[in-house]
């Protein structure tokens, strides 16, 4: 009996099909746990048979095929089997009946690299990127040129080091483009990957079809161009395909880690050419965008950070904004071993890597300098024999200042300050450290006192 009713929920089971709100929170799951894999074009993703505990998952191009397999099966699997209250496993399929015209290239969405489909990293989006004054030109122009390919900035050439998101805002344009038009053809690769076709072609003696290949696309992007240097016949080569591309109004951006005028070795035609349209230098991330991006990444990620360790690699890590997320992935990690617990402690220890710089030295005349600015005494005071209160303790303010951030001795302390022995520099720095404890406006004044000389 037992048996047949397994055997009979089974065959059930063929014959189902997915109501349109069971199917409907399925995509609401994935878009509200999964929001980095989830595109536009989901909306247009159709629920096939659920049988024998596997739902199939209707896909209309065969990119979207391969964008689905690579990245969204966890994710769907565990949406389906939320919104069924069943063991599912999911498979994606080509969507049979309007199947695209085959074969021919042209019509196809294609991303070439290494002669493959390129995958767009689904995290490289326009929704996922900060923005702030360091790259607001540059996030600026590409959403501009993905809302408006061709016809905005032409070419579009985004500069600056390592780590700063120029990667992430090319492909950011590529998803756009595609999500408002999924046909486009977008020939998105690194400038060594243009090379090796180019070599490639020339050894294989199919240059057409090369040529053909990179100069009907709808947009060519192309990253890290400053690997073109010196390679004087892939230069001509492409100086050929951006005429070709910019006459009939393609889009072209491009990326490099310096200005045009300053990439070594390349012709100036070219120089000139990547001029022609907006140049956008990214600089380093303000403390205010690096602390957006922690938050942004983090929930990406569902770490949850407490602000003071959102602030603690904000200011620890500066300039590379790929450290930035090395460092929360690292401290994710460490905190879900740590019963999900994040505290400072953790963070501190995530971050070993990134030890706070030393502060600057601080000089002794530096320190004198502060000082009688802020007691309103001289500078021969200091160093004098007088003994008054309103002398001898901006004196031993000095010989605390010169003890806790100088690496002088505590003799040459006292021989500095008036020729006082060592137990004198001792006294002054006992005097000062209970001041400091027991009296609150001067420890404020003190602080002030320290920060000023750290930051010269
Ligand atoms: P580049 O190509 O300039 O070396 P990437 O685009 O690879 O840098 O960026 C490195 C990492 O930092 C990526 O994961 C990217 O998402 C992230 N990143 C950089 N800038 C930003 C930003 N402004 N907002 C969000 N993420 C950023
Ligand atoms: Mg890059």
């Amino acid at each position: 009996m037992t048996a047949w009713r397994l055997d009979h929920s089974v065959r059930r089971d063929t014959m189902d099909a997915l109501s349109d709100a069971v199917w409907g929170d399925v995509l609401e799951y994935v878009r509200a746990h999964h929001a980095t894999v989830a595109r536009g074009w989901f909306s247009r993703l159709r629920p096939g048979p659920l049988s024998s505990g596997n739902l199939t998952i209707y896909v209309a191009k065969s990119d979207q095929l391969e964008y689905m397999e690579a990245y969204c099966v966890g994710s769907f699997v565990e949406a389906a089997q939320a919104a069924t209250g069943r063991l599912v496993s999911v498979t994606f399929s080509l969507a049979a009946a309007p199947s695209p015209p085959r074969g021919v290239e042209s019509e196809r969405v294609s991303f070439q690299n290494d002669g493959s489909l390129a995958r767009l990293n689904p995290e490289y989006q326009f929704e996922h990127f900060v923005a702030g004054p360091s790259n607001q030109l540059a996030h600026a122009s590409c959403l501009a040129a993905g809302e408006n390919p061709g016809r905005a900035y032409n070419p579009l050439f985004l500069h600056g080091a390592v780590g700063l998101g120029k990667t992430h805002l090319l492909q950011a344009v590529c998803h756009q483009i595609l999500d408002d038009a999924p046909a486009s053809k977008i020939t998105y690769l690194s400038c060594e990957t243009f090379i090796n076709h180019f070599v490639e072609a020339i050894e294989r003696g199919a240059i057409d079809t090369f040529r053909y290949r990179y100069r009907h696309a709808d947009a060519l992007v192309i990253d890290d161009m400053q690997f073109l240097s010196g390679h004087e016949r892939t230069q001509d080569e492409f100086f050929h395909t951006f005429n070709t591309l910019y006459q009939v109004q393609k889009q072209i951006i491009l990326s490099a880690d310096c200005a045009p005028s300053e990439l070594p070795r390349l012709e100036e035609r070219l120089i000139s050419r990547f001029n022609w349209g907006l140049v956008a230098r990214i600089d380093a991330p303000s403390l205010e965008t690096r602390l957006a991006i922690v938050r942004k990444k983090a929930r990406l990620r569902s770490i949850d950070l407490p602000d003071e360790v959102t602030m603690l690699v904000a200011t620890r890590i500066k300039t590379n904004t790929r450290e930035l997320e090395g460092a929360i992935t690292r401290i994710g990690a460490m905190g879900a071993l740590n019963n999900g617990v994040i505290d400072r402690a953790l963070a501190e220890e995530a971050l070993v890597d990134h030890v706070a710089p030393p502060p600057p030295e601080v000089r002794i005349q530096d320190i004198m300098s502060v000082v009688t600015g802020v007691f309103g005494v001289k500078l021969s005071d200091l160093q004098g024999r007088r003994r008054s209160r309103s002398i001898a303790f901006p004196r031993q303010v000095c010989m605390y200042l010169a003890r806790q951030l100088t690496r002088h001795s505590l003799e040459e302390i006292g021989g500095f300050f008036g020729g006082r022995d060592h137990t004198t520099v001792l006294h002054a720095n006992k005097l000062v450290s209970r001041r400091r404890e027991n009296d609150v406006e001067f420890r404020s004044r003190l602080e002030s006192i320290v920060e000023d000389l750290r930051q010269d």
